[in-house]
């Protein structure tokens, strides 16, 4: 039988490459997603993949919403933690508001589901987690006081529970991307990506949402358990942790 895998944010953007990378690499998928339904019915009608909707800044919707994927198909094996938003603002002009709805998803949206999943993934003695964290996690960036601070800490909470799962075959990761050519970095005026953000990055391309992916899908195999604890920067060269 194929191992469960579930996908939060999967039904839109890097989210979405990763459910399909998993699909086609042999995985039984779930889709999360928050409220978008017409993306996740479109996701669903063109990919085949079941989607689900709950808040992963949400602690009982995420236990209910685990225990709905699982009872429809399978223990979970594999969980990648994706979902994530931006409210961006100098820090001067930050709200409590924007602070706490991007810790509460980024963050805490962590929590949240990798708690469900744990007991049964070290009773099985397998399991993998593989946490969407972000190059401005690792650098810091202007204007993104809350979502640097939250993907910081997925990548405090990767390394400690790494060290926790460690002896119940249990990896977990956290992978960094930088620029992704995703429907929003790819509005951002063509004046814009050229002169201010293309010269950052080194490789000189956006990186591609499926390059994520193929990571997701390694790091999720039987040929990544000696990977624990790891973080992987996916930028184009932008910046070396
Ligand atoms: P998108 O905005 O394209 O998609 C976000 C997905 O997350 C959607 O499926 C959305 O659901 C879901 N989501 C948002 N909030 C919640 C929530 N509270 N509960 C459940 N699902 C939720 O995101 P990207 O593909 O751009 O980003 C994916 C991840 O990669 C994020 O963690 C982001 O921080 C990270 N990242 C992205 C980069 C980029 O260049 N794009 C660079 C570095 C990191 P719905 O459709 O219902 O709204």
């Amino acid at each position: 039988m194929s191992k469960v895998a579930v996908v939060t944010g999967g039904t839109r953007g890097i989210g979405a490459a990763i459910s399909v990378a998993l699909k086609e690499a042999g995985y039984s998928v779930a889709a999360n997603y928050a409220g978008n339904d017409e993306k996740a019915n479109a996701f669903k009608e063109e990919t085949g993949i079941p989607v689900y909707k709950w808040d992963v800044s949400d602690y009982q919707s995420c236990a209910d919403g685990i225990a709905k994927v699982e009872a429809d198909l399978g223990p979970v094996a594999i969980l990648v933690n994706n979902a994530g938003i931006t409210r961006d603002a100098m820090f001067h002009k930050m709200t409590p508001e924007n602070w706490n709805d991007v810790i509460s998803t980024n963050l805490t949206g962590l929590f949240n589901m990798t708690h469900p999943v744990w007991p049964g993934m070290r009773e099985r003695g397998f399991g993998r987690v593989i946490n969407i964290s972000s190059i401005n996690g690792q650098k810091g960036q202007m204007g993104q006081a809350n979502y640097s601070a939250a993907k910081a800490g997925d990548i405090g909470l990767t390394k400690t529970l790494a060290q926790e799962g460690a002896a119940k075959g249990i990896t977990v990761n956290a992978i960094c991307p930088g620029y992704i050519g995703t429907e929003m970095v790819r509005a951002v005026p063509e004046k814009v990506l050229n002169e201010r953000i293309l010269p950052l990055i080194p490789v000189g391309r956006l990186g591609e949402p499926e390059e994520i992916a193929r990571c997701v899908v390694f790091l999720a195999s039987d040929d990544a358990g000696f990977i624990t604890g790891s973080t992987i920067s996916a930028n184009g060269g932008q910046y070396f942790a």
